[in-house]
């Protein structure tokens, strides 16, 4: 999966420090980010000095010291996000791509770099003022946490719990497209959790809602941060109990079926839990 990085995991504990030349940062334009994509689709984020020149000659917005936020580390290398509106790259190698496309495999530790800086980039820039008495935050010195210096307010990140349903039935699993999509492929089941609710809990009724079956047995899998969206989701497997009729909600989902372990039209991209868990289904690896 996309957080599965060969070197262990990002360092993701806030540290109060201003860039150095050669750290690596995200800028984010819309829902695009800066890279830089070779030949070979390897990918390249820019660094400091690079981004630096770019703003000053660029007249990128609001450039000073201020305007980069330190995020995580990785590899013993800073990261940073731009929180500006980025302009235009001084180096024609580098262009903005959305960040919920950047799926690239052999540059796995960039996408999540990327994707989870495009996570922290939204809630840093959605949590400037106090929601409850409106005065400007200011970051803590110590921790990844916005305060209010008016009301004494504390903003810590947001995070939204989400699950991924693979619903099975003997040797058969229940894969679904999305209604309203460009792209549209095979996906599990998938729901927001509502406040008051166990994961379990979402399972039984995102899958009641979205297809009208009842399941039991419900097992959790594993689970993946998913930074374009927020979300920590959380994957499960569960058995069909009754009947096998699908009732489909046609807001929500485009199609939904059965089909059978041998032969599953989806494959694991390495990237995404749902692939990983259909995968997993199709070798009979799953928990029981
Ligand atoms: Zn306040």
């Amino acid at each position: 999966m996309l957080q599965d990085l060969p070197f262990g995991r990002l360092e993701n504990e806030f540290r109060n420090i201003h860039p150095e030349q050669n750290d690596i940062v995200v800028c984010v334009r819309e829902n695009s980010i800066l890279i830089k994509r070779d030949e070979h689709d390897a990918l390249t984020l820019p660094t400091c000095a690079q981004v630096g020149e770019w703003a000053y000659a660029n007249n990128w917005e609001h450039w000073n010291e201020e305007s980069f936020q330190y995020v995580f580390r990785m590899q013993d290398v800073n990261y940073f996000i731009w929180m500006g509106e980025a302009g235009e790259p001084g180096d024609p190698a580098y262009a903005y791509e959305m960040a919920r496309m950047l799926r690239q495999v052999n540059s796995k530790h960039i996408c999540f770099a990327a994707m989870t800086a495009w996570h922290l980039f939204s809630w840093y820039r959605n949590s400037r003022f106090c929601g409850r008495c409106g005065t400007p935050t200011v970051h803590d010195g110590k921790e990844r946490m916005m305060r209010c210096p008016h009301c004494g307010n504390m903003i810590f990140p947001r995070i939204s719990p989400s699950v991924i349903i693979a619903v099975t039935d003997g040797d058969r699993l229940l894969l679904s497209k999305y209604a309203n999509r460009a792209h549209t492929r095979y996906a599990l089941l998938a729901g927001f959790t509502e406040i008051g609710e166990t994961g379990e809990q979402t399972v039984e009724r995102e899958v009641m809602e979205e297809v009208g079956l009842k399941v039991k047995n419900i097992r959790y899998y594993k689970s993946q941060p998913w930074g374009v969206d927020g979300n920590l989701l959380m994957g499960f497997y569960c058995d069909l109990d009754g009947s096998d009729e699908i009732d489909l909600d046609r807001d929500e989902l485009a199609m939904a079926d059965w089909f059978h372990r041998d032969n599953l039209p989806a494959k694991d991209d390495g990237i995404s839990l749902t692939r990983e868990m259909i995968r997993v289904f199709g070798e009979g690896r799953e928990p029981k």
